[in-house]
């Protein structure tokens, strides 16, 4: 792993091991997971951190997994907020041509975020099993939950901030989500661009 000074042993390291544990890695696939804290992360992912103006933020381990093992097909990142750490996939992450264009890293942060400041990590837990609009109620409550609609709401404000227009973001979303999930995005959409 490439971090500053003298590696630790990974006993020593608790985000790693349990990262190890959760990725399911071999002994020594876990030294090909790059670690940098939120700070450190590259410029052009910097604007995003800064979006949520918040420095707690700072020390959030971001783990960059190489794609061989990452496990979360499809879908380029995941936070695991209660141990403040966001995972990425290394193509997705160093990709030279538009990078994290549909700022998932923001999206991440926020759920970062959103845990440090609840009451509990209870509180933060049950707000994923609660719909956020009750009137969109399905079977699930992913995404249609206050914990997504607290990360989508920050990405979507990013996003419109750098400019990119609600078709745009409808259009990017696509990439990723069903058909059924588009009233939930609507809604958090028309509180950010408006009606
Ligand atoms: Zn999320």
């Amino acid at each position: 792993m490439s971090m500053e000074g003298e590696p630790k042993p990974i006993e020593q390291q608790p985000e790693l091991k349990n990262l190890r544990e959760y990725l399911g890695l071999k002994e020594g696939d876990i030294e090909r997971v790059s670690l940098l804290k939120a700070k450190d992360l590259p410029g052009q992912y910097q604007a995003q951190r800064e979006s949520l103006h918040d420095e707690k933020l700072d020390g959030i381990t971001i783990a960059v997994i190489p794609d061989d093992l990452w496990i979360k097909g499809s879908q380029p990142s995941e936070s695991i907020a209660e141990n403040q750490l966001i995972l990425i996939k290394q193509s997705y992450f160093e990709a030279q041509e538009n990078p994290d264009e549909i700022a998932w890293l923001c999206h991440e942060l926020a759920h970062c975020q959103n845990f440090l400041d609840s009451e509990s990590p209870e509180a933060y837990q049950s707000n994923m099993q609660k719909f956020a609009f009750e009137d969109l109620k399905t079977e699930y409550t992913y995404p249609n939950n206050p914990v997504e609609q607290f990360a989508f709401t920050k990405q979507f404000q990013y996003l419109k901030e750098q400019g990119k227009s609600r078709e745009e973001v409808l259009t990017m979303l696509g990439k990723y989500y069903h058909e059924e999930d588009f009233p939930f995005f609507n809604k958090l959409l028309d509180s950010v661009y408006g009606k």
